[in-house]
Order: structure tokens, then sequence, then C-alpha cells
């Protein structure tokens, strides 16, 4: 009997630290898209002073632009 009580014990072990493990590596990859999302550094359009992700923005002479026909460098 005791015997019995050993094996459903131990099988809830494995199944806790299954899961753990599981919740584990989902919060990592949580974690890793979170950071990916956040798209790296932010730029200041040098003409109308708006806040864009550097990959959106042109660079120009005086710093960065955003996108607004304005705001274009020229040439
Ligand atoms: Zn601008």
């Amino acid at each position: 009997m005791s015997r019995l009580i050993f094996w459903i014990v131990l099988a809830f072990v494995v199944l806790f630290a299954i899961r753990l493990v599981g919740s584990a590596q989902a919060k990592k990859r949580r974690d890793r898209n979170a950071a990916g999302n956040l798209g790296g550094p932010t730029v200041r359009c040098a003409n109308c002073g708006v806040f864009l992700p550097r990959a959106d923005a042109v660079k120009a002479r005086d710093g960065y632009r955003c996108r607004e026909p304005g705001c274009l460098p020229k040439g």
C-alpha cells in the first residue's frame, strides 16, 4: 500500500517539475518577445520634435527627421 502512495507522489512530483520547466521556458520566450517589440532606440525629429523609432526616421545632416512632408531633408 505504501508503495502505491510512493508512486502516486512520485507522479505528482514529476508532473510538477515538468510544469515548472515549461512555464520557465514560456516566460523566457515572453521576455525575449517583449524586448524585441520595443524596437530599439528612439530618436527625435530635428524639425518638429516628434519622437519615433530610429528605424522609421530619416537621417539628415542635423540629426534625424520624421517622414512628414515638411520634415523630410531636401537633397
Ligand atoms: Zn518632423
